[in-house]
């Protein structure tokens, strides 16, 4: 499916976020963010480095908490709640259900080393989910079957390729059966001739309608596969819009200039 032919991105905002700011000590880290991601869209984030993409990614599931602003995903501020027409920080045990939902992928594989692979997919849906095993086993199969790797469930990570761990760690924020996916940098640990085997697996799941705000240096596939593209510098949006209008046009020189070092 090219990203102009795509019907599946419905008009409702499913992730909103509102002028989140964040601050490491005196660093200015995110100086409001502005950004709406509707259900089924891909959101590509390019930016240079120390821009506070990870920042903004880890936000967003409420890994790393805000200054102020708001995000919320399906109508749930993530990690607040409201008490008494007031957002709080919310308990740990509400936090981990809202996001129980949204899957994330980092660059760092993060699997678990005395588990199999089989074992990390069912790990949370197990564990956290309180899904039976039985069914989650029978799921993560599935999942496996997906992402070409059901001949490997029962390896351990360290005997599979950076390209196949990263995917068992796709397959692995599949398992929660995500409403939202978000990837930093899924590529950038990898060997060259090994990321396009993971790039390939992330376009089918941008394909199946999957929502995805993914975070990459990887210009092509940005093209290929978002439906709109980000563009952050120092902890701001400096310009947005479809892949096919920003990224051969843009408006900004820093941009321009951001391009050019990847082209
Ligand atoms: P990017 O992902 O775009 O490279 P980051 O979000 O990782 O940017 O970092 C943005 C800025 O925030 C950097 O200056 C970085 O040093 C700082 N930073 C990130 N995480 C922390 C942290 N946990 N403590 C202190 N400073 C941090
Ligand atoms: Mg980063």
């Amino acid at each position: 499916m090219s990203n102009e032919a795509k019907e599946n991105v419905s008009e409702e905002p499913f992730v909103i976020c509102r002028d989140v700011h964040k601050n490491f000590g005196s660093n200015h880290v995110l100086k409001g963010i502005n950004l709406e991601v509707r259900k089924g869209e891909v959101v590509v984030i390019l930016g240079p480095s120390g821009s506070g993409k990870s920042t903004f990614l880890r936000c967003i599931n409420h890994l790393e908490t805000m200054d102020s602003g708001m995000i919320t995903v399906g109508g749930e501020p993530i990690g607040y709640e409201w008490r008494n027409g007031a957002l709080w920080e919310a308990p740990y045990s509400v936090v981990a259900k809202q996001r129980s939902r949204i899957g994330m992928v980092f660059q760092a594989f993060n699997l678990f080393p005395h588990l199999t692979v089989l074992q990390n997919v069912t790990e949370f849906p197990v564990h956290v989910h309180g899904v039976d095993p039985k069914v989650a086993e029978k799921r993560a199969m599935e999942i496996l079957e997906k992402v070409g790797l059901a001949d490997k469930a029962l390896q351990y990570p360290r005997r599979l390729s950076g390209g196949q761990q990263q995917r068992v760690s796709i397959a692995r924020a599949l398992a929660i059966e995500p409403e939202l996916l978000l990837f930093d940098e899924p590529t950038s640990a990898l060997d060259p001739e090994l990321v396009g085997e993971v790039l390939n697996t992330m376009k089918s799941l941008a394909d199946q309608g999957y929502t995805m705000i993914i975070v990459t240096h990887e210009i092509p596939f940005t093209r290929e596969v978002a439906d709109r593209v980000v563009f952050m510098a120092d902890g701001v949006v400096v310009e947005e819009g479809k892949p096919s209008d920003v990224m051969y046009h843009p408006k900004t020189e820093r941009f321009r200039t951001f391009l050019s070092r990847y082209l």
